[in-house]
């Protein structure tokens, strides 16, 4: 084996840290990363279920590939995560020309899989069940500073408008001790700020007994343990669901020194009848009391969220319960998507869609709102100090970093990702700061990211 490989990602966080370690397997296998498809050994698509037309697109950049493939034979095309689990077997059948499929469980075998089929022909490992977590395999990390680490796969709800429980399975949670050794390792390297990844990652761990006490692991327990390793000084976590959200998890985050100020709580409706459609086990008032309860313990927290605009049933009164919801929580910055049917979904079949157009202006309202209240919100920051942690080129000369409330700050001049900056807030604007340098905090270790080692 060896050569060049190319790697795309598409979606979610859990697919960028799938790829690192889709990256890092192949490194370890000899292949060394290139971005010219014409020059490339092996070419990977870590492909998304979740976004509109994502096989469409899928089978486009495949189409592609075809004449690169009669031209070069000895072309491995791979094609990674939610798509490769749910079309499965379909995926040759349309594009004959691609080599591996490999599902979401069965990364651990993907240099196997590639040699296989050089000599026995095209390969598919689309296994249900997860042996290997995949945070325990090499990754080839983008950035020094900051890593994703997978404390769990997998989810035991059924959102009606989500195909996770269909391609990663039931949730499946990694022992303490494994995710705290990962991340001390991770120090060791230089990583100074982690992200813990969960497709829900409150329920952390009640798929888990901790030895001798008869109860389950806790997602609190986890955030204290991460909390405590020397050298990294922002933990952040993603995504949550607002129905697990327990009182231990608040306290934890408001007495840990390293955890962010910062949560992503998703709302996806403010209206009971579509959150019942949903099958989001929360009501609006509770979702609100929730939130009052995290801002009353954290008063400076910064809250991000998901909407669903033009789901299947909406109606004008279900949206305008959206906009209360909105306007009531005051979102720092909100991620609003149009609903669109997503195959192998419950809700794709539902009755009542609603039509594009009707979709298009409620979700023109929604953006308009909340575009205000995030401006509003930003332009609270300006004349503050906040700690920006750099990561890496902005605009036009700048520099991009983010505060512990996950806000994006722009600073002129030369800093070096991974730096922690004190800096000003000068200017705000809906999605991000602009600041400048009011002294540099303490500078991050420069480890090698290339050293080999994850919606509720
Ligand atoms: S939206 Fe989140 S909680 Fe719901 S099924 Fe998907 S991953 Fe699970």
């Amino acid at each position: 084996m060896g050569g060049g490989y190319l790697l795309r990602t598409f979606g979610c966080q859990m697919n960028e840290h799938d790829s690192e370690r889709i990256a890092g397997l192949l490194e370890s296998g000899g292949y060394a990363p290139t971005q010219e498809a014409g020059i490339a050994q092996v070419i990977v698509f870590n492909t998304c279920a979740i976004r509109e037309n994502a096989d469409n697109r899928l089978y486009g950049n495949l189409g592609h590939l075809r004449p690169l493939k009669e031209r070069n034979p000895r072309l491995r095309v791979v094609v990674a995560g939610c798509l490769a689990q749910k079309d499965q077997g379909q995926i040759r059948e349309r594009a004959p020309w691609v080599d591996v499929v490999v599902g979401t469980h069965a990364l651990p075998g993907l240099l196997e899989l590639l040699k296989r089929s050089e000599t026995e022909g095209p390969q598919m490992d689309v296994r249900e069940f997860t042996e290997v977590f995949p945070s325990a395999l090499p990754a080839r990390r983008e950035v020094a500073h900051h890593a994703w680490v997978s404390v769990s796969v997998g989810c035991d709800n059924a959102c009606t408008f989500c195909i996770v429980p269909l391609v990663r399975g039931p949730q499946r949670s990694r022992a303490i001790g494994d995710v705290v050794a990962e991340v001390e390792g991770l120090a060791r390297q230089g990583v100074v700020e982690v992200t813990l990844l969960g497709q829900n990652v409150n329920t952390y761990g009640r798929d888990l007994s901790v030895p001798g006490s008869g109860r389950d692991a806790r997602f609190a327990e986890l955030l204290r343990a991460v909390d405590g390793v020397a050298g990294i000084r922002r933990v952040r976590f993603t995504s949550p669901h607002p129905h697990d959200f327990t009182p231990d998890v608040v306290e934890a985050m408001a007495e840990c020194e390293h955890i962010c100020e910062h949560i992503h709580f998703p709302l996806q409706s403010g209206s009971d009848h579509v959150l019942r459609a949903m099958h989001r086990s929360y009501r609006s008032r509770r979702y609100l009391d929730w939130l009052g309860r995290i801002r009353a313990a954290i008063p400076n927290i910064a809250v991000t969220t998901d909407v669903i605009v033009g789901f299947p049933g909406e109606t004008e009164e279900d949206f305008a319960a959206t906009l209360a919801v909105v306007r009531e929580a005051r979102f720092d910055q909100a991620f609003t998507v149009q609903y669109s049917q997503r195959p192998g979904t419950p809700a794709a079949s539902m009755p009542e869609q609603v039509p594009k157009e009707v979709v298009q202006e409620r979700f023109d309202r929604l953006v308009a709102l909340q575009e205000r209240i995030s401006l509003e919100k930003m332009g609270e920051l300006v004349g503050e100090t906040v700690e920006v942690l750099v990561e890496g080129l902005g605009r036009k000369g700048s520099v991009q970093g983010r505060t512990r409330t996950n806000k994006v700050v722009h600073l002129p001049g030369e800093i070096a990702p991974g730096t922690f900056v004190d800096a000003r807030v000068i200017s705000a604007h809906p999605h991000h700061l602009v600041g400048e340098p009011a002294g540099v905090a303490a500078l991050a270790p420069t480890s090698s990211a290339a050293e080999p080692t994850a919606v509720a």
